[in-house]
């Protein structure tokens, strides 16, 4: 599909949108836990506890140190204290990072975007420090002209504040702006709710192609097919 002629900005997310994490994470996971640490049940809980970052309850480091100590209870492991916590998830972190990429179709894209003249920016529900630290490492950040992460702003995915804001520092109405991301919810149909143009990028390991979830939602698979 072609993006809109009046289009005049991209917004993308930027965990499994655009940063392959399928390999990275239970890989490092079984690295710093040994093999016996289960990723599904580790997904499981990040699912659980999304919710209530998004929702602002708890902020990051508190997922990430209840997500842990969930994990170790699960595996009848003992659960140390919060700077030992800290300790191991950092380095989940370091592991995770040094084994992440990028989709193959993400850098093409962002030169086909480019090259229109429109405006590239990022919008993340997460760690602020942490999202723009990956779009430099993973040579991200020369393309994209806002980076806009929750954690940093209080305000998450789909509430219609964290697109305007987002849409604002890009410089482009939200009218002439078209979202890209993988989550239904948090991606698809908050950035429809909120205005914009809605992709719903539904990748290949997802299994197969939904339907478009509502009207003017669009669902690719991959970002080559967008032009
Ligand atoms: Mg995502």
């Amino acid at each position: 599909m072609e993006l809109p002629e009046d289009c005049a900005g991209v917004l993308l997310d930027l965990d499994d949108t655009l940063i392959d994490f399928s390999e990275a994470s239970p890989a490092a996971l079984a690295h710093v836990l040994g093999p016996d640490a289960d990723f599904a049940e580790w997904m499981e809980l990040t699912e659980e506890l999304y919710p209530r970052f998004t929702a602002g309850a708890i902020g990051y480091r508190e997922l990430e140190r209840r997500r842990l100590a969930a994990l170790l209870t699960r595996m009848g492991r003992p659960v140390p204290d919060v700077p030992e916590l800290d300790a191991v998830e950092a380095h989940r972190r370091r592991e995770v990072e040094s084994r992440l990429r990028l989709y193959p179709d993400v850098l093409p894209f962002l030169a086909r975007v480019r090259a229109s003249g429109r405006r590239i920016g990022v919008l993340s529900n997460s760690d602020g420090p942490q999202q723009r630290r990956r779009t430099e490492q993973l040579g991200l950040a020369p393309w994209l002209d806002a980076v806009t992460v929750s954690g940093d702003t209080g305000i998450a995915k789909p509430r219609r504040e964290a697109f305007a804001l987002a849409c604002r520092r890009l410089g482009v109405p939200a009218a002439r702006t078209v979202h890209i991301g993988d989550s239904l919810e948090a991606d698809a149909l908050g950035a429809h709710g909120a205005g914009l143009g809605a992709v719903w990028l539904h990748r290949p390991h997802r299994g197969p192609t939904p339907p478009p979830p509502a009207r003017g939602v669009a669902v690719v698979t991959t970002l080559d097919a967008l032009v």
